[in-house]
C-alpha cells in the first residue's frame, strides 16, 4: 500500500496512524512522506507493485489535487483502487468529485480504524466485487441527492446591504502598545538579538487537550475523557506518556518556537480591510480581502463578513471629521522547528508511537503558542487587561476578540495567507514558509488575524455566487479561473472553466 500526503500540502499525523494501523495488520506500507507530486506516487505504486494507494490531505486545494491524481490514474491505466482520508475530505466529496474521474473504486477512509476492513475488502476476490458494487451504489446516491440540492443565495449587493450596522461612534476603539512587528524566538540568545525571548514551558498552560485526544481517535472532553468507561484506561495511558516526552522536548530543548506579530493602523473599504503605514493613514500598506455569507438567513440575523468587524474608512455624515483610528492585528506561529529530525530518530529506533506523539505535541504546542499570543495580543492591546479568566475559559476562548484563520469558514481562501505572509515578513523572520497550494511549513503552524471589536465571532461564509466571486477576483486583481481554483468546495454553481491549473 502507497501512502501520501498530496502535493501542497503537509498533513502527516493521521496518515501516520493509517501506515502503524496497516502495517501492525500485515501489510507492507511504502509511506512516501508529505507534500508529494502526483507523479512521485504514481512512480512508487509502479515501483513496488501497490495493490492500493492511500492520498491523504488535510487543506481544501488538496481535494483538487485528489481529482489529478485519480485523473492520472485513469489515463495511465491503472488497476488499483485509490483510498481518500484527510480532514477535509468526505464521502460526499469523494463520491461527487474523485470518484467519476478514475473507473475503479475510489473510496473515502473516514479514520484509521476503517483502514483495515476497506484494505481488506478491496484486496480479497472474494468481497471486491460486492464492496465496489456497494460503493458504486452509494456514491451515486450521494451524486444524485447533491445534484437535487440547491441553494437560493441573495445577491451579493442585497447581502451587502444586509451587513451588521455597528455604531462607531459609541464603539471603543483600543490602542495598541505598538505598531508595527515583533519576532519571538525560544532560542533567541541574549543581548544583540533582534529578537523577545519565548520560553516552551510557559506554553504548557496554554494546551488545549481535548484535541489531542481526538488526533488519536479518542473522543470525548479532557478531563472527564481520562473516565471514560471504554477508553479511560488508554486515555490516561496516551495522557501520561505525552507528559512524559513533553518533559523531555522541554528540559533537552528538542523543539524551537518561533513567533511574528503586529499591529497595524487600519480600516475596512466594502468587504477589504486596508492597512497603513503610519498612523497618519495616508500610505496604504497592503489588503486583506474577505468574503461575505450570502445564505437568506431568515431568521433577520445579518450577513456577516469579517471587514465588519473593522471601522470603515469614511466616518458617516454627523459623526467627528476624520478616519476612525482602528487596527487589526497579524500573526504566525511554529513550534515545529526540529520535529522532523526528532521523528526521524524515533521511527530508526522504530518506534512509530513516539513519533507520533512528538508530532501530535508538536501542533498541540503550536496551538498553546497561538493561544499564549494572543492572551499577550490582548494585553497589549489594552483591553485584555481587566480580563480575569479560568485556563478553562482561555481554552474556550472566552474572551473579547478573534483570531480567525485563513482557510477556515469565516475566511476560507488560504491564498489571502500570502498577504499576510508579506506584512509581517513571515519567511524572513521565522522561517515559516508557504506552500504552493497555501499550506504552512513545518506542520506545526498556526497563522492568522486579530480583531479587537467586542463583537467580533467567527462564522462561516458558506456558499458564494458567481457575482460574489467575480467581484472578490477583481479586488484581489485574480482572473476568476484562479479564485474559483482556491474557492472551489464553496462556489454555489459548476465553474465553467476547469479548476485544475
Ligand atoms: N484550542 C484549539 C484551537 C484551535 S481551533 C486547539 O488547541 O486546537 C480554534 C481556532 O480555529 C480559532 O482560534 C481560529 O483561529 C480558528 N477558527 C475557528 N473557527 C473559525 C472560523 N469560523 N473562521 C476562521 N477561523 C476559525
Amino acid at each position: 500500500i502507497v501512502l501520501a500526503t498530496v502535493r501542497g500540502d503537509v498533513h502527516d499525523i493521521g496518515k501516520n496512524i493509517v501506515g502503524v494501523v496497516l502495517g501492525c495488520n500485515n501489510y507492507k506500507v511504502v509511506d512516501l512522506g508529505v507534500m508529494v507530486p502526483c507523479d512521485k506516487i504514481l512512480e512508487a505504486a509502479r515501483e513496488h507493485h501497490a495493490d492500493l494507494v492511500g492520498l491523504s490531505g488535510l487543506i481544501t486545494p488538496s481535494l483538487d489535487e485528489m481529482v489529478h491524481v485519480a485523473r492520472e490514474m485513469e489515463r495511465q491505466g491503472f488497476r488499483l483502487p485509490l483510498l481518500i482520508g484527510g480532514a477535509t475530505t468526505s464521502k460526499a466529496h469523494t463520491a461527487i468529485k474523485i470518484a467519476p474521474a478514475y473507473s475503479q473504486p475510489v473510496v473515502h477512509v473516514l479514520d484509521a480504524s476503517r483502514a483495515v476492513p476497506v484494505a481488506s475488502s478491496l484486496l480479497h476476490a472474494e468481497s471486491r466485487a460486492t464492496f465496489a458494487q456497494n460503493l458504486r451504489v452509494e456514491q451515486e446516491h450521494l451524486r444524485q441527492q447533491r445534484s437535487q440540492a440547491t441553494t437560493t443565495l441573495l445577491s451579493i449587493d442585497e447581502a451587502r446591504r444586509r451587513r451588521p450596522a455597528y455604531d462607531w461612534a459609541k464603539t471603543s476603539l483600543p490602542q495598541p502598545e505598538f505598531t508595527g512587528v515583533r519576532v519571538l524566538d525560544s532560542s533567541a540568545g541574549g543581548p544583540g538579538s533582534s529578537c523577545l525571548p519565548l520560553s516552551l514551558s510557559e506554553l504548557v498552560p496554554y494546551i488545549d487537550w481535548s484535541p489531542f485526544f481526538h488526533t488519536w481517535e479518542l473522543r470525548g472532553r479532557f478531563p472527564s475523557i481520562l473516565d471514560h468507561e471504554v477508553y479511560g484506561v488508554q486515555a490516561r495511558q496516551l495522557f501520561a506518556d505525552a507528559q512524559k516526552l513533553l518533559e523531555t522536548l522541554l528540559s533537552r530543548r528538542l523543539l524551537t518556537a518561533r513567533a511574528v506579530y503586529g499591529f497595524f493602523p487600519a480600516n475596512s473599504v466594502g468587504d477589504d480591510v486596508e492597512l497603513y503605514v503610519d498612523e497618519t493613514r495616508s500610505h496604504p500598506l497592503t489588503r486583506f480581502h474577505f468574503l461575505r455569507q450570502q445564505m437568506e438567513k431568515g431568521d433577520g440575523s445579518p450577513n456577516y463578513c469579517l471587514a465588519d468587524f473593522v471601522a470603515p474608512r469614511e466616518i458617516q455624515a454627523g459623526a467627528a471629521a476624520g478616519i476612525w483610528p482602528d487596527h487589526i492585528g497579524a500573526f504566525a506561529v511554529s513550534t515545529g522547528f526540529g520535529l522532523d529530525s526528532l521523528v526521524a530518530e524515533f521511527k530508526a529506533n522504530q518506534d512509530d508511537y513516539s513519533a507520533i506523539m512528538a508530532e501530535a505535541l508538536a501542533d498541540r504546542l503550536a496551538e498553546a503558542l497561538a493561544e499564549y499570543l494572543h492572551h499577550r495580543v490582548r494585553l497589549e492591546w489594552g483591553y485584555g487587561k481587566e480580563e480575569r479568566l479560568t485556563p478553562a475559559q482561555m481554552i474556550g476562548e472566552d474572551y473579547r476578540g478573534i483570531r480567525p484563520a485563513a482557510g477556515y469558514p469565516a475566511c476560507p481562501d488560504h491564498s489571502e495567507k500570502e498577504v499576510l505572509w508579506q506584512v509581517l515578513d513571515v519567511e524572513r523572520t521565522t522561517q515559516i514558509k508557504l506552500t504552493e497550494t497555501g499550506a504552512m511549513w513545518p506542520g506545526s503552524s498556526v497563522s492568522g488575524l486579530y480583531f479587537s471589536h467586542p463583537k467580533a465571532k467567527y462564522f462561516a461564509v458558506g456558499k458564494l455566487g458567481l457575482d460574489q466571486v467575480k467581484d472578490y477576483g477583481q479586488r484581489k486583481g485574480l482572473s476568476l479561473q484562479v479564485c474559483e481554483r482556491w474557492l472551489g468546495p464553496w462556489l454555489n454553481y459548476e465553474p465553467t472553466t476547469p479548476s485544475d491549473l
